[in-house]
């Protein structure tokens, strides 16, 4: 089973187009695919369209930012009904927190000196929605960064001059605007937030409790150790396991496509039940 369910469009921080990312899916003879924008599913109905036409079995999928206590983390819904209006109703409330955030974004930059980051970062975006990313890409093509790692550690995290807290929904509530959609909900890429893994099993912990469905075991990025972890915490906490590769496609990264290892258990794949 050839899975990636976890990827990028412009409709949110992405490079290509949702056509264009559905061709890499198929080009790479994926069995299953999911586009995931961050807090959007507007690229949906063009990659189904280009799934269909070119065979490709297309899940709908959603990348949704959420608090667990204190930390922001992301939740991958897969499966969901892209019309409910439970689900859609939280994702325009995130895309309203992030307008405004995209706002203050820009005044902290303004401060520090950079101007006009706000026309900017639209223009990279090309009129979709805002992500810190954009801004990253605009300070480094700018020539303030060289790289993605220094630019959001410099500019866009913490107390630096980008650096803005979200007040996002609790992640109980993002997994009820999931479920109620008829999809499942996990827990993005667990290693990638700044967590020991005592706190990351607390947080799988917290997530069972509140009805949470599975986790990612396999990124693009995954080390051997991240895996067999995953797939020790999944039996652990009974979750599901998923497999995407985060991809974005931006001319200077190196993920790609259905390019990951494979899920040694089976019977804990997310596809069994979607
Ligand atoms: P946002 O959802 O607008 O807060 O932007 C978060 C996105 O920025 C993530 O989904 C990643 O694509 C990207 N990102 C966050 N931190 C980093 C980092 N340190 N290096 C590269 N990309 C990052
Ligand atoms: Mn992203
Ligand atoms: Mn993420
Ligand atoms: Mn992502």
């Amino acid at each position: 089973m050839k899975a990636d369910l976890h990827n990028h469009s412009y409709f949110s921080d992405g490079f290509l187009s949702p056509r264009d990312i559905v061709k890499l899916a198929s080009d790479a003879n994926c069995d299953l695919f999911a586009l995931t924008d961050h807090d959007s599913t507007n690229g949906i109905v063009e990659a189904k369209s280009e799934a269909d036409k070119l065979g490709t079995n297309l899940v709908n999928g959603v990348e949704i930012s959420a608090f667990w206590r204190n930390s922001a983390i992301h939740i991958v819904g897969l499966g969901i009904d892209i019309d409910n209006d439970e689900l859609q109703t939280g994702l325009e409330f995130n895309q309203t927190l992030r307008k405004e955030r995209a706002k203050k974004i820009a005044l902290g930059l303004w401060r520090s000196g950079i101007k006009d980051a706000l026309e900017k970062a639209q223009m990279l975006s090309g009129g979709h929605m805002l992500t810190r990313t954009h801004f990253a890409q605009m300070l480094i093509s700018e020539g303030y960064c060289k790289d993605m790692k220094s630019v959001f550690r410099r500019y866009l995290t913490g107390r630096k001059p980008g650096g803005v807290r979200v007040e996002w929904k609790d992640f109980k509530e993002v997994i009820k605007w999931v479920q109620s959609s008829g999809g499942k909900a996990l827990i993005a890429h667990p290693f990638r937030y700044r967590m020991t893994h005592t706190k990351i099993k607390n947080m799988l912990i917290d997530f069972k409790e509140a009805n949470g469905d599975g986790i990612e075991v396999i990124n693009a990025n995954s080390s051997d150790q991240e895996i067999s972890l995953g797939n020790q915490w999944i039996e652990e906490y009974d979750l599901l396991a998923s497999v995407g590769s985060d991809f974005h496609g931006w001319p200077n990264q190196r993920v790609q496509i259905g390019n990951l290892a494979e899920l040694t258990n089976n019977s804990r794949a997310i596809w069994s039940y979607l």
